[in-house]
């Protein structure tokens, strides 16, 4: 058999899951209201059967809850759900107390009343399934001293939930003349003819049962679906004694069964007890969402046409979840990494590694051998002299063999293992952050931290070990550099190369000065430091200080030109043909040198960090992108497109329409095939 009321409110949840703010879109709930202490928080707690609403002198509901029953019959545990704020299976209804109180509290007081309502479900064996609203004391607020504007606001949001088709429960004190129920007044403005309004008289046991009786059958404010009498407290000095808990419950349904009971004459053809209450409550709401089925399907129907319209025109039907979404990004990126995996070997190692030992090469060479300022005259002459010498002389000196040494050894000690692996460690960083830049994954800020965060773990891992390895395998170049001719003859092509490089990075710079200063005028700058030079004159000839320093590093850069062009002539003199002239041809020994250490790093850094990392990092990926994201962060990180958000949110309201749908379709499907039979019958 099917469960109607359970299933429409499912769907009436779902409803609201589509659109919380729709005002077409809903299946009709039961509204609750009722002054203060006129009971209502005790006809609620009755039906639930456990005391969880929050109380105190001072406490006036200022959110609307959304209260949803479950029945459970398979099971004995009661529990509540708070699915706003992701709480679920809370079995303390102290727990629910509290919480409701401070979602309470937690609007602001100027503000008198949140819109916003707070759902909760609680499910149990004993209660029924139905959808309650207890809306916030409006009447209470509308009463005190409010300013009109929140008065207005108070009202607006009560007529809202007031609205047909939802049913009012109105709840009103026997001890209190009806005249003066403020629900009843309420009511009866939303619902002048009476027709959605169920009365609920309480406190029945405070007067007399023929004036109780008088109520319940009240001919001053009739109401089609009538009225119901019930006590909701058992009195304190309690034959039960237990006043807390669900056994306070038991307490009070047993004692108004007893009372009723006791005053059968009195109570005979009205509806009384909380139990007929309850049998009220599900026959009605069953009854008035059958009735908003079929218009509710319309509306569905429309929703889901414009919907899917917007979700062909603009996603052309595209399946997509954020699980999807995040499953072609991470393959996406792992494609990526697999080319630069195939284009990223030993060539490109030796490349990066060469080009910075060139460098260094270059400075060591810079400072040791082509500057003049930092040498002697003498040294100067000698290192100019080379030229000639190179060709007279075959006696090696100790000024210039000691020279060379200590640039090799600067060179080999310089912490090569280090260096490599922090170079090519950064240069697979920034190539990974690259590629992210080409993916969906630019778009998602906490994505590309976590793809750099693997790429750095990966790395991490070996760094040290590489480091290491690398040091110890070019370490016998500490100590001894043997050359081959075919070594030194591909160096030497290289350091010409370079030299030539150098020489024209030096010659562009100098002529960049005499374009920005003026051929003559620098000239004349460089003359005149060259004369007050020799002089020791401080005079500066009316030269700016800024010309000044200009002129100086003119006068360098010109030092530095011609040392290169002398060195380039050695370079490609017969002296430098041969390995036996190695201390006086200082830039192709380092660039054998330089040949060596790289060749040897690149072979380790190859096995030990890249074919490592090219085989952990997609690892990673899948473990960080996968497996250790919840589906919150799933979710967030697709929204994080605005374009995704959008396509994911359309596609996630079309299913849910279409799955509403379905579910009113099946519901009004199985009340035809109950009706055939009756009309055909
Ligand atoms: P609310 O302010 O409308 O939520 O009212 P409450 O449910 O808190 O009830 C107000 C007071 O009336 C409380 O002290 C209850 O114990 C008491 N009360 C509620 N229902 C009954 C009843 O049926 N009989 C009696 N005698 N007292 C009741």
């Amino acid at each position: 058999m099917m469960n109607l009321t359970r299933q429409m409110i499912e769907i009436r949840t779902l409803l609201q899951e589509i659109d919380r703010s729709a005002e077409t879109l809903k299946l009709p709930s039961i509204v609750v209201i009722g002054s203060q202490s006129s009971g209502k928080s005790s006809v609620l707690e009755s039906i639930v059967g456990h005391e969880f609403l929050p109380k105190g002198s001072n406490m006036v509901t200022r959110r609307p809850i959304e209260l949803t029953l479950v029945n459970t019959p398979n099971t004995a545990a009661e529990t509540a759900d708070f699915p706003a704020l992701k709480m679920y299976n809370l079995t303390n209804f102290e727990d629910v107390q509290k919480i409701l109180f401070d979602l309470n509290m937690a609007v602001p007081m100027e503000d008198a009343i949140s819109n916003d309502p707070i759902q909760l479900t609680i499910r149990s064996p004993t209660i029924p399934d139905l959808s309650l609203v207890d809306l916030p004391g409006y009447i209470q607020i509308e009463a005190a001293d409010q300013p009109p504007i929140l008065k207005k606001k108070i009202r607006d949001l009560c007529d809202k939930y007031l609205e047909a088709p939802n049913i009012i429960l109105a709840i009103s004190a026997a001890d209190v003349d009806l005249a003066n129920s403020a629900a009843l007044r309420a009511s009866k403005i939303a619902d002048p003819k009476g027709e959605r309004t169920i009365g609920v008289v309480t406190k029945l046991d405070l007067v007399e049962p023929k004036v109780a009786r008088d109520i319940l059958m009240n001919k001053k404010y009739p109401l089609k679906m009538g009225y119901v009498g019930v006590i909701t407290k058992a009195p304190t000095k309690s034959l039960f004694k237990v006043t807390r808990g669900h056994d306070a419950f038991v307490a009070q349904q047993n004692h108004e069964y007893t009372y009723f009971k006791s005053n059968k004459q009195e109570f005979q053809h009205c509806n009384v007890s909380t139990k007929i209450l309850k049998k009220k409550l599900i026959r009605v709401l069953e009854r008035t969402m059958s009735m908003s089925l079929t218009p509710t399907a319309n509306l569905v129907q429309q929703e889901l046409d414009e919907t899917s319209y917007k979700f062909k025109v603009e996603f052309n039907d595209r399946h997509l979840t954020p699980k999807t979404y995040l499953a072609e990004n991470v393959d996406s990126l792992k494609l990526a990494i697999k080319e630069f995996n195939e284009h990223f070997g030993r060539v490109e190692l030796k490349s990066i590694l060469r080009n910075e030992l060139d460098q260094k090469v270059l400075d060591l060479l810079a400072s040791r051998y082509w500057n003049k300022l930092s040498q002697s005259p003498s040294d100067v002459k000698v290192l100019i002299d080379n030229l000639a010498e190179l060709n007279s002389s075959k006696t090696e000196d100790p000024f210039w063999t000691k020279r060379l040494d200590l640039c090799t050894s600067s060179l080999t000690k310089l912490g090569v293992g280090r260096l490599s692996t922090t170079l090519i460690t950064n240069a697979i960083l920034s190539e990974i952050e690259n590629i992210v830049e080409t993916t969906q994954l630019r778009n998602h800020p906490m994505m590309k931290e976590v793809v750099k965060e693997a790429a750095q773990n990966v790395l991490n891992t070996k760094f040290l070990s590489t480091a290491d390895q690398v040091e110890n395998c070019i370490k016998p170049y500490k100590y001894e550099v043997d050359v081959e001719d075919r070594e030194w003859s591909v160096s030497k092509d290289h350091s010409i190369h370079l030299v030539k490089e150098e020489l024209q990075q030096v010659n562009a710079a100098l002529q960049n000065m005499k374009t920005s200063i003026g051929g003559r005028k620098l000239n004349q700058v460089m003359q005149y430091l060259e004369e007050s030079g020799k002089l020791n004159n401080e005079e500066t000839l009316g030269f700016s200080s800024s010309l000044i320093s200009r002129g100086r590093e003119a006068l360098f850069l010109r030092d530095r030109a011609t040392i290169l062009n002398l060195r380039l002539k050695a370079l490609r003199s017969n002296a430098c043909k041969s390995k036996d002239n190695k201390y006086k041809c200082p830039e192709v020994f380092l660039n054998v040198v330089n040949e060596k250490l790289t060749t040897t790093a690149v072979l380790f850094l190859n096995v030990e960090l890249l074919t490592d990392f090219f085989y952990k990092f997609p690892r990673e990926l899948d473990q960080r992108l996968n497996a250790n994201l919840t589906e919150e962060q799933v979710v967030k990180f697709a929204k994080e497109d605005p374009k995704v958000k959008r396509h994911v949110e359309l596609q996630q309201r079309k299913e849910l329409l279409e799955l509403v749908l379905a579910k009113i379709d099946a519901i009004l499907a199985f009340q035809r095939s109950k009706l055939v039979p009756q009309s055909t019958g």
